[in-house]
């Protein structure tokens, strides 16, 4: 049943991603409120309402959940005994999705038991697994945390076996993938509605900088658009398999060889930020309707050339520069308060002809 205006969305986390929805949700004439803890929170400004509690705090997660109609979150890390305190029927997406994203192992399996080719990976629970998974997969190839890394944060790039040598098991649950030989990489960003109608953006090229992404770009190029079909079937089945509801990302490295999966957000997501302008619908509404029960939007492309750029670190203290520049860009500040080097602070899209 879709929710009716006035209605109220929760959203779990406090940041960019919930900005932007919580953006959207207004616009479609819904309340919103936010939980996060404390900290730069800034969904805030969008908000009726932000409760700012501990993931741990289940009276305050009960009492939040008891004055929304819907609950969603724009952050993936949210524990799972979080999400547990809110009725099942509050919630889309399904839970399930978290559980399966939240660690690299569960998702890399659960993403290649439905077809899709992976780096080559191995559990690493210690320092004799690490040496174990050097030795069958080889170098190079990039240690990472099993859960809770973002934007390249919690990875380790071995280069040789030697070098391995200098890199020591950070004591919990890791990873170790052999490094993707890729031309460049994309992301499919879908969305689906409780019926199981599912749309796709279409596929941006993506540029990552030490693990986090710096831009994107569209048309994505020859190379991205021959895979995106294959990736596209995985990402369905994934959405599918999981009874999936709002919008989904999987990653993936466009190969000589064909699509390799990275990893996946269960969220709207960084590479899908130039859909504001540049999509019919962006990720971000349609991530709200599909969760309202609302019809979905479209979600072809409007421009026949786009790039988004994120603004990252003190970038943003000369940003307004931006908008005298020409070609209309669209500035995005997120509001945050501290500056720090490597933050996600904003993003500015190009759309037009021709995009320099
Ligand atoms: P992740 O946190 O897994 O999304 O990794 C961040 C970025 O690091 C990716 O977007 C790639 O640019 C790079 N990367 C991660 N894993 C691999 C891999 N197995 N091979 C090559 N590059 C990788």
């Amino acid at each position: 049943m879709a929710l009716q205006p006035g209605s109220t969305i929760g959203i779990l986390g406090g940041g960019q991603l919930g900005r932007m929805l919580a953006a959207c949700a207004a616009q479609l004439g819904y309340r919103v409120i936010g939980y996060g803890p404390a900290g730069d929170n800034i969904a805030a400004d969008m908000c009726v309402d932000f409760i700012e509690g501990g993931w741990g705090d289940t009276a305050a997660i009960s009492e939040f959940a008891s004055r929304c109609d819907r609950v969603t979150w724009e952050f993936e890390n949210v524990p799972l005994a979080a999400v547990e305190v809110i009725p099942e029927a509050l919630l889309a997406p399904n839970p399930k999705a978290l559980g399966v994203a939240q660690d690299r192992l569960a998702e890399k399996r659960f993403v290649q038991e439905l077809g899709a080719t992976c780096a080559p990976f191995a559990r690493v629970d210690s320092e004799e697994d690490f040496a174990r998974a050097l030795e069958q997969i080889g170098a190079p190839g990039i240690l990472k945390t099993a859960r809770d890394g973002y934007d390249g944060k919690g990875q380790w790039r071995i280069a040789s076996a030697h070098e391995a040598e200098g890199v020591r098991f950070p004591g919990r649950a890791c990873i170790y993938e052999g490094l993707v030989d890729f031309e460049t990489e994309f992301s499919v960003i879908l969305v689906r509605s409780a019926q199981g109608e599912v749309r796709f953006w279409d596929s941006s090229a993506n540029t990552h900088k030490g693990g986090m992404l710096v831009k994107s770009t569209l048309p994505a190029g020859a190379l991205i658009e021959g895979q995106v079909e294959a990736a596209r079937a995985i990402a369905r089945q994934t959405a599918d398999a999981l009874g999936y509801v709002g919008v989904l990302t999987l990653e993936f490295f466009a190969t000589a060889n064909g699509p390799v999966f990275n990893e996946m957000a269960p969220r709207v997501h960084n590479s899908g930020h130039w859909t504001i302008e540049g999509a019919a619908t962006s990720q971000f509404e349609n991530h709200i309707r599909a969760v309202a029960g609302l019809p979905l939007g479209g979600t072809q492309t409007r421009f026949p050339s786009i790039e988004m750029r994120n603004i990252v670190g003190t970038d943003a203290l000369s940003a307004h520069q931006i908008l005298s520049e020409e070609g209309e860009p669209h500035l995005h500040l997120y509001g945050k308060k501290e500056v720090r080097e490597g933050r996600k602070m904003g993003h500015v899209t190009r759309v037009g002809n021709e995009v320099d």
